[in-house]
């Protein structure tokens, strides 16, 4: 069997779910179950109507409901021609939305919400979509089963950021969906919500969907977990800043993790582990284009492959130079320095030293004031701003010889400030004036991608 994740914007209106039904046919003979979130901005409108309640302005949280209401209604007419099917759906709608208001109630009552009823609210979101998508499969010739994630998706008492309970979730869900999938019919289940274990609701986290559906391909062992979306893959490079990029066919964890982190927000890493920790493979796919292949994302990549995957950069960074002419040869002088980054939860990313200074950068410059401070008591700081960092990912870097001459063969007219070849050798990062940045991505992007 396969498990395929829809986000948002995969089920955002009546023609992208009239996709996800042909989608779901094409994959019909692989037994698939359906994960979807909720319709695209809906989730925001519940945490909204949340806040506005909590803040005592009832019109305004009774408005948001109102008009997500509207939209879920008008979405199950455009959708269900057939009238049976159409009132039940309806009649489920209705009887969701009147309990979501009965919630906003309380909340407005209160002036204020303890984080298991927000937990609570926000699963309206993927309550109210699941159901219309499990119908419009049915009215589609496809038989289909509404299922309860709350069921067998369980996670501690972090209710908006519930950590999952591997082995309940590993006993339960095979429970449930075997008995559905065995009949025949495609199991579709609500992305993001959870039970704790005393059956309290809780949810996964912001964009928890991708975590819901890699847990189900954990407990299902599935062939492979399938996670729709509105982008081809994930690419080369940024195609805001690159031209001629081009989607990558296969990508390890780590460097997909690597990517994350330089902010390719095609999905957080950490929500695939249960997926990829059981060798399950990770297809990201672009919904509005169902025939491409998109990016294939394993455990291990075959080495020898390609040595970079991707090239990305974080244009505006903070290099501090830190100087300290007296500290020459003096054991402690890094562990002071980095006391002062620890003390105001700053993190670096890339460090170079020598024995009287220690360069590094950083890309959160909230405590800068505060760290160049107290850096000043024992050393001279310069701060430079006017950096990029630019970052080759590949984890057959450590097996290709020659990428650095490559780099540097095209880094000839520039200057580089630092250069770092990542402890686990995954990443070749280094610091460049920023106002050259699109250039350097270009060039280095034709020299290893080509135009
Ligand atoms: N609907 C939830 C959210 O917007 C979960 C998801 O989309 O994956 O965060
Ligand atoms: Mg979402």
């Amino acid at each position: 069997m396969i498990v395929m994740k829809f986000g948002g914007t995969s089920v955002q209106d009546a023609e992208a779910i009239r996709r996800l039904v042909e989608i779901v046919r094409s994959r019909i003979d692989k037994n698939p179950v359906v994960v979807s979130s909720a319709t695209s901005g809906t989730t925001d409108a519940l945490l909204y109507a949340c806040d506005s309640a909590a803040s005592r302005d009832f019109e305004k949280a009774d408005s948001i409901i109102d008009a997500i209401h509207k939209k879920h209604i008008q979405l199950s007419r455009e959708l269900l021609s057939d009238t049976t099917l159409l009132k039940e759906l309806t009649e489920r709608i209705e009887r969701l939305i009147s309990e979501l208001k009965d919630l906003i109630k309380g909340i407005y009552l209160l002036s204020e919400i303890p984080d298991r009823i927000k937990a609570k609210v926000v699963s309206y979101g993927e309550l109210l979509s699941t159901p219309i998508i499990s119908c419009s499969l049915i009215e589609n010739g496809i038989k289909s089963t509404l299922v309860d994630s709350r069921e067998f998706i369980i996670t501690n008492s972090n209710y908006l950021k519930g950590e999952p309970d591997y082995s309940e979730i590993n006993k339960r869900t095979p429970q449930i969906l075997l008995p559905v999938i065995k009949n025949n019919s495609v199991p579709v289940a609500q992305g993001f919500i959870a039970n704790t274990v005393k059956g309290e609701p809780s949810v996964l986290g912001r964009g928890g969907s991708d975590y819901t559906a890699s847990l189900i391909g954990m407990a299902m062992n599935a062939e492979e977990v399938e996670i729709w979306t509105d982008v081809d893959g994930m690419m080369t490079a940024d195609p805001r800043k690159v031209t001629g990029t081009k989607i990558i066919e296969e990508i390890s964890f780590k460097e997909a993790a690597e990517l994350a982190f330089f902010g390719a927000k095609v999905l957080h890493p950490s929500t695939i582990i249960p997926a990829v920790e059981n060798n399950i493979p990770v297809r990201i796919l672009n919904s509005k284009s169902p025939s491409k292949t998109g990016t294939l994302i394993k455990e291990e990549i075959e080495k020898f492959g390609a040595a970079i995957k991707s090239i990305t950069s974080k244009e505006k960074i903070k290099v501090l130079n830190i100087y300290s002419p007296t500290m020459l040869f003096a054991h402690g002088f890094l562990k002071r320095i980095f006391d002062v980054f620890d003390k105001y939860k700053t993190s670096v990313d890339l460090i170079t030293t020598s024995e009287v200074n220690v360069s590094l950068t950083l890309d959160n410059d909230e405590m800068l004031g505060e760290i160049v401070n107290e850096l000043s008591k024992f050393s001279e700081v310069k701060l430079d701003d006017d950096k990029s960092l630019v970052c080759m990912v590949g984890e057959n870097l450590k097996f290709t010889k020659g990428i650095a001459k490559k780099i540097f063969s095209v880094m000839e007219q520039h200057n580089i400030y630092m250069i770092s070849q990542g402890a686990s050798v995954i990443n070749f990062s280094f610091v460049i004036d920023r106002v050259h940045l699109k250039e350097i991505l270009q060039s280095l992007h034709d020299e290893f991608f080509g135009k």
